[in-house]
């Protein structure tokens, strides 16, 4: 018989409890902080602080033809605040974005510097 998903939710929180993480029943709880929202300082609409800050962007560059820093100066700080929050092990679980293309990037790396050594030594001695 196939697992259920309540079977399963139960094993993933038993599992949970032994690793020590997530609540006292080994829940992952992802606490939603309070949105954070910024005030432009040019028109004094106050918009949501997101990760990326698009609305507010897009409010700075459209509405007012200036940067996010210069109509909403608290929106970035608090943004970087948001990502950092994210970063951290328990909120994000598995390798970043960042770090998967860092990790692709370092194995091209190891490709190239194996070919690289590879490649010499062999033209030595050949013909001038
Ligand atoms: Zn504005």
């Amino acid at each position: 018989m196939p697992e259920s998903h309540k079977a399963e939710k139960r094993r993933i929180q038993k599992a949970n409890r032994a690793a020590g993480i997530g609540d006292e029943q080994g829940r992952i709880v992802r606490v939603k902080a309070a949105a954070v929202m910024s005030k432009c300082t040019i028109c004094a609409v106050e918009l949501k602080v997101t990760k990326t800050c698009t609305e507010i962007k897009q409010h700075a560059e459209n509405k007012h033809g200036k940067t996010i820093e210069e109509v909403f100066p608290d929106a970035m700080p608090a943004a970087e605040e948001m990502n950092a929050a994210r970063a951290t092990p328990a909120a994000a679980p598995g390798p970043t974005k960042k770090e998967k293309k860092k990790a692709a990037a370092g194995g091209l790396d190891d490709l190239l510097s194996a070919g690289l050594s590879a490649a010499p030594g062999k033209k030595k001695g050949g013909k001038k």
